[in-house]
């Protein structure tokens, strides 16, 4: 069998490491924002080539902290791809805002620069983009209109560790950059994680204090916060993994393009275009026939996903939410696409298998 992807597989390199780690944390005695977290900021602002980098609890956090900095009115309008996970427009509701969805471009699957302008009324505030699968969006069009209309940017780089576009890496375009750590993302930990990125001096210092009750000095309280930190033990496992993140997206690279190479016209690959370095946290692949393609491979003994099943505009939770309902793209995209194993664990061997299978099909 060739699972889709394997957690415990996957982390195996790192186990020697990841114990001598927390051993360190368990006899240090200090659980919560210590070493282990400033380490890793430091260390993942390096990497990511940004002035900041605030540990938080999760990727939702990561956006919703983000878009708190802004302080916003209540009702404000943000515009948001039609096509992402759940997650990124829970933190614009969650922060009584409007989400306006807007299509993505059919070939990238990424928010569409050119329909932004039709979508923005004098209650737009900010766009948050969304660098889905690990390809970043187009976003010199996108800062572009942002400029032009004086919107914020916050880039949602859950899925986008380490992915460029035009030699600049996802996190460092926007305002903002939210990422998470969640165990399957090219860089995620052993539970829930996340940390933005961010250029601005002042907000990185109001993240700080916000993820923490809102205090800076202990039980003295200037915002309304959250208790949203990155925690100690996650933060020492993602500082031994760091290191190799950019190993795991060369493996993921040299895993899709043979699947770029291999697999038949039947189905629609990913674009490749100069201009981006895609991380492939998924490799997608859409067919008409998705459901049945999906079933004759699981006979075949290989595992799929889809990402995602439904559309968010369909999703029970976004009823009455959405002033709009119709996006066709996004849903040709849903009921399209499918998602191949591409796991650092997976070999070359695991790959042609998959490559073999789905060309007879
Ligand atoms: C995973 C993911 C999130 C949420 O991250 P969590 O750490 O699970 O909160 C947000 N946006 C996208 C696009 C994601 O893939």
């Amino acid at each position: 069998m060739i699972e889709y992807e394997n957690l415990r597989k996957l982390n195996e390199p790192f186990h020697a490491e990841y114990e001598r780690c927390f051993r360190e944390v368990l006899e240090s005695g200090w659980y919560i924002l210590g070493k282990g977290v400033a380490a890793f900021e430091d260390s993942f602002a390096r990497y990511n080539q940004s002035t900041h980098c605030v540990g938080v609890a999760s990727g939702l956090d990561a956006l919703v902290l983000s878009l708190r900095c802004f302080g916003f009115e209540p009702g404000s309008e943000v515009i948001l791809p039609s096509n992402t996970y759940i997650a990124t427009i829970l933190s614009v509701l969650q922060l009584g805002l409007q989400p306006v969805l807007v299509e993505p471009d059919a070939a990238t699957y990424n928010l569409d620069p050119a329909r932004i302008e039709q979508h923005l009324t004098s209650r737009t505030v900010a766009i948050v983009v969304v660098h889905l699968y690990g390809k970043c969006c187009q976003m010199d069009r996108i800062l572009a209109t942002a400029t032009k209309h004086g919107l914020r940017v916050i880039e949602d780089c859950a899925q986008a560790h380490g992915a460029t576009f035009q030699g600049t890496k996802a996190g460092n375009f926007g305002d903002f950059g939210a990422f998470s750590f969640y165990p399957t993302k090219n860089l995620g930990a052993l539970g829930d994680a996340g940390a933005v990125t961010t250029a601005h001096d002042q907000w990185a210092a109001q993240l700080r204090v916000l993820r923490n009750y809102g205090s800076t000095v202990k039980y003295y309280n200037e915002a309304v916060g959250y208790n949203s930190r990155l925690d100690e033990v996650q933060a020492v496992f993602l500082s031994v993994k760091l290191p190799w993140l950019d190993a795991i997206n060369a493996h993921k690279r040299n895993l899709a393009a043979l699947y770029l190479q291999g697999l038949k016209a039947d189905f629609v690959k990913p674009v490749v275009h100069p201009d981006y370095y895609d991380v492939y946290h998924i490799f997608n692949v859409r067919h008409p026939d998705r459901d049945r393609l999906k079933q004759y491979l699981l006979q075949h003994h290989i595992k799929t996903e889809i990402h995602y099943p439904v559309p968010p505009h369909q999703q029970k939770a976004m009823r009455g939410i959405l002033h709009a309902t119709d996006f066709p793209i996004s849903e040709e995209i849903h009921r399209t696409t499918l998602s191949l194993p591409i796991s650092y664990y997976h070999t070359s061997d695991d790959i042609a298998q998959v490559i073999e299978v789905m060309n007879r099909f």
